[in-house]
């Protein structure tokens, strides 16, 4: 394996700037990564062709001296719920089979502004519904620290691509946990952004009001820079934030100093460990608030009394709001159509949305039109966004107590294909810990806390902040990784075996 997909993307980025690595060799050596473990991985739906002409061409510019912003020339990996006008955009579904955009998600469109080379459209559970990419229309992604188990989900395919060094940094979305929970089984970083922060024009819909892009990294500080060109106001996006953003790499390289730990109050959420956790991860999770306090954080224990509620609130609100957002999916304007000889449009919508939509998506949209239907309208969505006011008062009452709160990013380590695909109560069950994140719209970030002691496999912490406080986040986790790091002596992802180029 070269030695240039073994970078972080900000040594790579000092590498291109210095002249010392063209972005030629760099995105050549990540395709070669690709090709040489992605028939294992399955972290792609489509390798970008053209990636080395867009390289040479930041190459060029760079040769007659432009400046180039920090990130030009460095390879991203792009979730295939990003529409992207050079490469088909599928949401894992067979219903979009082939689709290509006539314009680029505003996040696509900033990142290639800002230089980055798109490597390809990541897999993932289809429509963004699940914990494991077992969903996609075109078969799981494996998780890179044992192919026998799932990457997370539904972004698994950008976890994986950059867990398995087939990417430097990648985009997720994020509306339960879909960037934090597949980070969390990686052994990457994930960022949930503040609700709004970064634009989701150009996100194929699942849960308008949940749903969030972010970053995904091996490195909180290569989360921050991508999160610096990714974020700000978009006009096309109406809930996107007019607000001045500080800059997230900055806030990173701040914080691996440690001095924001001084005082920094850390809440425990009570309810968000013992039962259903799988005691090596909330091991995991202890070592690392231990070693928080160990360097002048103050550990509170606090209590979100409504968290309990918040994964069925979550699947009822997701469904309903999911419902309405795919019935675009009608067979005229996009994708995919089935005829049916004789038939009426009726038929021909019907025979095209059965065999375009897989079973995970159809049990969404079923319970959705239920929840939302006129007679059951205010018992299951209007007691859903109840549940969901309460849980946003759960977060204002522990903020008054505490700067950010912790907790495992999901209850287990990563389990195996199969595993929970036939039970959709476990599968949702993953995301107790991300959903009240996205249910109030605060940040969240996902970042490696270990290996755990039974299974061996990755671990994450994730820390909430209140809205508009990413940088926070940032500071607090550069901090942490940087504690960690040197009690490991090394990156936690230099220990899986896949990486060394050992792919079965
Ligand atoms: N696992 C969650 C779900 O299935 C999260 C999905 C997501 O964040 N896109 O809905």
């Amino acid at each position: 394996m070269s030695d240039l997909t073994k970078l972080t993307a900000a040594e790579l980025a000092a590498s291109l700037a210095s002249g010392e690595v063209s972005s030629v060799e760099a995105t050549e050596a990540h395709l070669e990564r690709i090709r040489a473990v992605d028939g294992d991985v399955h972290a792609f739906l489509h390798v970008n062709d053209a990636a080395i002409d867009v390289a040479r061409g930041i190459d060029e510019r760079r040769g007659a001296g432009e400046q180039l912003p920090e990130l030009a020339g460095v390879p991203l990996a792009i979730k295939d719920v990003l529409v992207t006008t050079d490469m088909p955009s599928t949401s894992g579904s067979k219903i979009l089979e082939g689709y290509m955009s006539p314009y680029d998600a505003t996040v696509v469109q900033k990142a290639r502004e800002a230089g980055l080379v798109a490597l390809g459209k990541t897999n993932m559970d289809e429509f963004a519904m699940g914990s494991s990419t077992e969903h996609s229309a075109y078969g799981p992604t494996r998780n890179p620290w044992d192919l026998d188990r799932i990457p997370g989900g539904s972004g698994g395919g950008s976890a994986a691509a950059v867990a398995a060094f087939e990417a430097p940094l990648a985009l997720g979305s994020d509306t339960g946990g879909s960037i934090r929970q597949p980070a969390h089984v990686t052994g990457t970083v994930g960022v949930k952004p503040t609700y709004g922060a970064v634009s989701r024009y150009g996100s194929i819909a699942l849960a308008s009001s949940l749903d969030q892009i972010g970053p995904v990294a091996r490195t909180v500080l290569d989360a921050g820079l991508l999160h610096d060109v990714i974020g700000g106001h978009d006009p096309h996006d109406a809930t996107s934030l007019a607000h001045d953003w500080p800059s997230f790499a900055a806030a990173a390289r701040e914080g691996a100093t440690g001095e924001v730990l001084k005082g920094l109050r850390v809440g425990v959420v009570r309810e968000l460990t013992g039962t259903g956790f799988q005691a090596s991860v909330e091991e995991s999770f202890r070592a690392s608030v231990a070693l928080l306090e160990a360097h002048g954080a103050e550990v509170v224990e606090i209590s979100a009394p409504h968290f309990e509620y918040a994964t069925a609130a979550y699947y009822l609100i997701l469904p309903a709001e999911a419902s309405s957002n795919l019935a675009k999916f009608d067979s005229v304007r996009f994708g995919m159509r089935v005829e049916v000889p004789g038939g009426t449009v009726e038929d021909v919508m019907s025979a095209t949305r059965d065999a375009g939509f897989g079973p995970e998506v159809k049990r969404r949209i079923i319970l959705g039109t239920y929840a939302l239907s006129a007679g059951y309208y205010d018992a299951y969505y209007g007691s859903a966004q109840k549940v969901r006011t309460l849980i946003q008062r759960d977060f204002a009452d522990a903020f008054d107590k505490v700067d950010v709160i912790a907790t495992p990013s999901a209850p287990t380590t990563a389990f195996r294909l199969g595993e929970k695909l036939d039970d959709p109560l476990a599968m949702y069950a993953n995301d107790l810990a991300t959903i009240p994140a996205n249910l109030a719209g605060v940040p969240g970030i996902s970042v490696p806390s270990g290996l755990a002691s039974d299974d061996g496999l990755p671990v994450g912490i994730q820390f909430l902040a209140p809205a508009y406080e990413d940088a926070r986040l940032y500071r607090v986790s550069a901090a942490l990784e940087a504690l960690l790091v040197d009690e490991w002596g090394a990156p936690l992802l230099d220990r899986a075996p896949v990486l060394n180029g050992e792919a079965r």
